[in-house]
């Protein structure tokens, strides 16, 4: 073993700390040392402290080498506290939020042969969080920056020439909303005149939504803006096997974390039933991002060998099994190799 990682933990609301107890579970035989800090924000933190992200939390996120992050809740509409989620992206400049879909062996699946990613602009958009109440009526600004567009751009292609996929598809809705939507399609297309070698196409997010649904091994590498996004994300993981299986990192230059691309789910807050899967194979991009390609690689081989076997897999892939069950049975599969 060499050196040891400092891993801020955010527990999060609903599953979110039996979920998290289970990955910490599991990396316990991933043979590194890490260093877990376990942190609050979201509800929790709010009805602790009346701060969705307290300063000691962000604190300890800046001082670790990454962060793992349990689902956050926010309660809908007007006088309630902005997502703890998006103020982190956002005060961190996590501009990359990176969404892998495939399938899984074992796993039930509307679709075979299905290896996308989508890469999401993270801290713009439509969640700039610019809305305003007029009364009757409710106002909300959606900032689309060059800046923004050209960085998430070049995180996309720069992904797709790391991974050896062969073609970058901006989705957007230029047609519509041509000046917010006009100016991330124009700097996507002058962006990928950098990249000769990869391909370069575009989709209105209505037919890419479509073609999601229909033939999504025609998807390599998304590129697109924040709410767009959020969106095509659950109906790629819904193609896939569903929202208990779905990870993702939220990159930046400085800082990471990384979560599932679900919520809390609060109704089956502690009922121990919750698929852990989907914030473990965070977990393993978390590893990957801290240069332990190898042991990435087998969490991932480990978390797949134990959903492929079917015996220990939790109620929403079909099976009986317990949160702490699948952890278990992740941890002694990893204890094999
Ligand atoms: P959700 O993802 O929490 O749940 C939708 C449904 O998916 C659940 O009812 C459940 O049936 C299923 N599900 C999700 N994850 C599962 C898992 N690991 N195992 C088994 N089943 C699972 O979405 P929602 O109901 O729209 O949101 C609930 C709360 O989560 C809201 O407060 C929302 O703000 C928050 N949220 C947080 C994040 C985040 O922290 N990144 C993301 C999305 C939603």
């Amino acid at each position: 073993m060499g050196r040891v990682y400092k891993v801020a933990v955010i527990t999060g609301d609903g599953i979110g700390p039996e979920i998290t107890e289970a990955a910490i579970h599991a990396l316990g035989n991933v043979g590194l040392k890490l260093e877990f800090t376990k942190v609050a924000a979201g509800l929790n933190a709010w009805e602790k402290y009346k701060n969705q992200l307290p300063q000691e939390t962000v604190d300890i996120i800046k001082s670790s080498d990454a962060c793992l992050k349990g689902p956050t809740q926010t309660p809908p509409g007007p006088g309630s506290f902005k997502s703890a989620t998006v103020t982190l992206r956002q005060l961190l400049d996590l501009y990359a939020n990176v969404r892998p879909f495939r399938n899984h062996p074992g796993v039930p699946s509307i679709h075979k042969g299905v290896d996308m990613v989508i890469v999401r602009e993270n801290t713009e958009g439509m969640y700039k969080g610019l809305e305003y109440n007029l009364g009757d009526s409710a106002l909300g600004v959606r900032v689309i920056t060059r800046r923004g567009s050209e960085r998430i751009a070049k995180f996309a292609f720069d992904l797709a020439r790391r991974e050896k996929r062969k073609r970058v598809t901006a989705v957007h809705k230029a047609n519509v909303l041509k000046e917010t939507c006009g100016l991330f399609r124009n700097v996507c297309a002058e962006v990928a005149k950098s990249y000769p070698d990869i391909l370069f196409d575009e989709m209105h997010i209505d037919a890419a939504a479509m073609r999601i649904a229909m033939k999504p091994q025609d998807i390599d590498v998304i590129v697109t803006t924040n709410l767009f996004g959020d969106v095509l994300s659950d109906e790629c993981a819904g193609i896939v096997g569903g929202l208990g299986i779905a990870p993702s990192a939220n990159v930046g230059d400085r800082y990471a974390f990384f979560e599932a691309i679900h919520g809390s789910a609060p109704k089956h807050a502690g009922k121990g039933d919750a698929n852990p899967a989907a914030i473990m194979f965070s977990a393993a991009m978390m590893l990957k991002y801290l240069g332990e390609l190898d042991a990435g690689a087998r969490f991932e081989v480990a978390i797949d060998a134990v959903l492929a076997e079917g015996k220990t897999v939790t109620r929403d892939l079909g099976g009986k099994a317990g949160t702490m069950d699948f952890a278990r049975a992740v941890a002694d599969e990893l204890s094999k190799k």
